[in-house]
C-alpha cells in the first residue's frame, strides 16, 4: 500500500471528501496530499470531451510535474489521483456535465445553483431528474493507469437548501427528500458518486497491500 497518494486537483472540497472517503474505507493511514503541499503548480487545461478525458489530462500532468521535481529533489515514488466529476441534467440533454465547474464560473455572481434553478423554472418534477457523475483516475509510480466511475442519481430540487458540500450540492434532491448539501459529510460519502468512486479506488489500494 503505498504510504502517500498525490490528488491532482487544486480543489480543497474534492481533497477533503476523498480524505474522508478513503479513511471510512480503512485507509486512514494513507495520506492524501494536495499538489501546494509538495510545491508543485500545475493547471492543466481540460479539454477533453469526456470526465474520462479530463481525469486522465489532470491525472497524467500531475504525474508528470511531480516526476521532474521528484527527480531534482531525489523524493520517492507516488500515486496520482485525479477526480473528475459533474451534474447531468436530463431535461438539458445531460448538461452542464464535463463543463459544471465552467457553468458556475460562467454564472452571474459565480452562482451556479441559482443559474441552474432558473433554467429549470418551468420544468415539472417527473422532469427534473438529474445524477452527479465522478471519474477518478489513479496513475501509479510505473505509470500504470487504474480508472474507477461512481454515479449518484437525484433530481434538481425548485430551491436551494443545505449548507454542507460544494457546487451544485444545495439543487441536488435526493429521494428521502433532503437535498446533498443537507447531509453530514458522512452520510455523503455512502451515496455519492465520490463515495462510490473513491471506495473502489481505496479497495484497489488496500488489495496492493495484500499481494
Ligand atoms: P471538475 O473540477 O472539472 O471535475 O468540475 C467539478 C464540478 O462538478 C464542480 O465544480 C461542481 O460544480 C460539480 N460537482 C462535482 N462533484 C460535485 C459534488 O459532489 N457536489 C456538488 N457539485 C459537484
Amino acid at each position: 500500500m503505498p504510504k502517500a497518494v498525490m490528488v491532482a486537483s487544486n480543489n480543497a472540497h474534492k481533497l477533503q471528501e476523498l480524505r474522508e472517503i478513503f479513511a471510512l474505507a480503512g485507509l486512514a493511514s494513507v495520506n492524501l496530499v494536495a499538489p501546494r503541499d509538495l510545491g508543485l503548480t500545475c493547471a492543466p487545461d481540460e479539454t477533453g470531451a469526456t470526465y474520462l478525458d479530463n481525469a486522465l489530462i489532470k491525472a497524467r500532468a500531475f504525474a508528470r510535474a511531480y516526476r521532474e521535481e521528484a527527480r531534482r529533489r531525489k523524493w520517492g515514488e507516488l500515486w496520482i489521483l485525479a477526480d473528475d466529476s459533474g451534474l447531468e441534467v436530463d431535461a438539458l440533454g445531460g448538461r452542464p456535465g464535463v463543463q459544471s465547474s465552467r457553468y458556475h464560473q460562467d454564472a452571474p455572481g459565480g452562482d451556479g445553483c441559482a443559474a441552474l434553478l432558473r433554467e429549470l423554472v418551468a420544468m415539472p418534477d417527473a422532469q427534473r431528474t438529474a445524477r452527479f457523475r465522478c471519474v477518478l483516475a489513479l496513475i501509479g509510480p510505473q505509470g500504470q493507469e487504474h480508472i474507477f466511475e461512481g454515479v449518484c442519481e437525484g433530481r434538481i430540487a425548485h430551491e436551494q437548501r443545505g449548507e454542507n458540500g460544494f457546487g451544485f450540492d444545495p439543487v441536488f434532491l435526493l429521494d428521502d427528500g433532503r437535498t446533498m448539501a443537507q447531509l453530514s459529510p458522512i452520510e455523503k460519502h455512502r451515496i455519492s458518486h465520490r463515495g462510490v468512486a473513491g471506495r473502489q479506488a481505496a479497495e484497489f489500494l488496500l488489495r496492493l497491500e495484500a499481494t
